[in-house]
């Protein structure tokens, strides 16, 4: 589960000076369940505007776009996001950020053993009582995947989600997430700006060009990794 179909795509907005831009034009992309795809190309090319449109958070203008069979139409626990810059909030700690994930989508039940879970799966134990300032930029955006995973989705959305950390707790990171991208065997779709990510992590690179949003090209790739 967890297969995405992108069929005729496109997504217009009108910017402040009244400018019609096409930020995608009739896009058409085939994501099988459990691959790990990478949305690569220039500033402005449409990539945060797919991502957006896959997690429901936007309407698309035409074209068609499912989730197993099943149209898209509004955000749901079928798919976590995470962003560039954590969303956790401040004046909860990193137990109750996480469990947040958890009781806005209903779910209460084995509360504690969900969120002990991922946790432990992006390396917090001990972390739970501490409040976001206090930990380090990698930590808090171990804790927005852990935020994002914690209702078992299908789908991971990543919106550039390594791009405002230091090199080192990038590349720690690339692995973490490749372990718990296997481990679960979810679908993941990737914003990056940085090439050897893409290439590094995914399956699929999706190569994209502005004004019109379009896909120019896709790379399919085989690694033995790690
Ligand atoms: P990317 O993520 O590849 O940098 P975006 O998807 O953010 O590109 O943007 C694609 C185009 O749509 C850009 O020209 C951007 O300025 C425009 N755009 C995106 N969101 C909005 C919005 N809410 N209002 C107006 N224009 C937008
Ligand atoms: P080795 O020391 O075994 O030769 P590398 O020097 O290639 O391995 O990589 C060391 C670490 O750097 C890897 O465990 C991985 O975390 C990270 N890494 C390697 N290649 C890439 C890449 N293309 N992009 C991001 N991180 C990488």
């Amino acid at each position: 589960v967890g297969s995405i179909s992108i069929s005729g795509v496109s997504k217009h907005f009108v910017n402040p000076t009244g400018e019609r831009i096409t930020a995608l034009d009739n896009v058409s992309l085939d994501i099988p369940a459990g691959s790990f795809v990478s949305l690569i190309g220039p500033s402005g090319c449409g990539k945060s505007t797919l991502l957006r449109l896959i997690s429901g958070l936007i309407p698309m203008d035409d074209g068609s776009l499912m989730l197993d069979g099943t149209p898209i139409k509004a955000p749901g626990a079928d798919r976590g996001f995470m962003f560039q810059e954590h969303t956790l909030f401040p004046w909860l700690s990193i137990y109750d950020n996480i469990a947040f994930g958890l009781r806005a989508r209903g779910i209460y039940k084995q509360e504690k053993d969900h969120v002990d879970e991922f946790i432990e799966m992006v390396g917090l134990k001990g972390f739970e009582h501490s409040y976001p300032h206090q930990l380090s930029g990698g930590m808090c955006q171990r804790a927005s995947l852990a935020r994002a995973l914690v209702g078992k989705p299908k789908v991971l959305l990543l919106d550039e989600p390594l791009g405002a950390l230091d090199a080192f707790t990038r590349m720690n990171m690339q692995d973490e997430i490749l372990r718990i991208w296997k481990e679960t065997g979810m679908t993941a779709i990737m914003v990056t700006h940085d090439v050897d990510e893409a290439v590094y992590l995914s399956d699929k690179v999706v190569v994209m060009t502005p004004r019109p949003g379009r896909i120019t090209g896709t790379l399919d790739i085989k690694l033995a990794r790690p």
